[in-house]
């Protein structure tokens, strides 16, 4: 249902691929079906929603359009750019088996219901963007459901990845520093004297600072409150 020959077609013509590059089925048995996956995401995410089921198949799509068929094997080969900390984070990190640990699941804060799958041998990228009107044809397919959340669990089952998505072949700019594998540098902050991996201290007039000690942090340190004296 899902891997007609027309939906894929169509997909190659999006990507920009020609069709038997990404209906290349040999070994595609490492990747597990979307009923599997779905198993998996409920009891890893803690339940089933739509954004579960979008992400397992931006996940799929993806994998399968940078030729990646078995992502168990790949772990070492794959990187995946999420640009949503929502449900679908997780069911990406499910399909791609990408973790934040590992450094192959790397967080963009876009707010969009988006992510890029990259082939680090091949250097193939495409970035898988779930379509904004997949709503309103989740509504026109079940209309008879009560809410649009029970609308789209349905529908993001069995809707072509053409009305789900679209999607762009990309470059990734990648830095050295993004691989994944073990930082390639450690300095000290020379303000705050904590260690910083992987290039991200700022260097200014000479002195290497961490981000927070630059004025780039997210935190500040709080002014002294009651609690604090106690
Ligand atoms: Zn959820
Ligand atoms: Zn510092």
């Amino acid at each position: 249902m899902y891997r007609s020959a027309g939906e894929v077609k169509d997909v190659a013509e999006w990507a920009g691929m020609r069709q038997h590059e990404i209906y290349d089925t040999t070994g595609m048995n490492g990747m597990k079906s979307l009923e599997e996956y779905l198993t998996l995401a409920e009891s890893h995410h803690g339940h089933i929603c739509p954004g579960q089921v979008l992400g397992i198949r931006m996940a799929m799509l993806g994998l399968r359009l940078i030729g990646i068929a078995d992502p168990g094997a790949h772990r070492k080969r794959l990187l995946t750019f999420v640009e949503i900390d929502r449900c679908a984070t997780d069911a990406i990190a499910l399909v791609t088996g990408c973790q934040l640990g590992s450094r192959s699941l790397k967080f963009v804060d876009y707010g969009k219901m988006a992510a890029t799958f990259l082939h680090l041998e091949t250097q193939r990228a495409v970035r898988v963007a779930a379509r904004d009107d997949a709503r309103e044809r989740a509504k026109a397919l079940f209309p008879e459901l009560a809410s649009p959340y029970r609308q789209q669990l349905q529908a993001y089952k069995i809707m072509p990845e053409s009305d789900l998505f679209n999607v762009q072949t990309v470059r990734v700019k990648l830095k050295p520093e993004d691989l994944p594998g073990a930082p390639h540098s450690r300095v000290a902050c020379d303000l705050c004297g904590e260690g910083i991996n992987g290039g991200r201290e700022v260097r200014a007039a000479g002195r290497a600072l961490c981000r927070p000690c630059a004025g780039e942090g997210y935190y500040e340190p709080a002014p002294e409150s009651a609690d604090d004296k106690s």
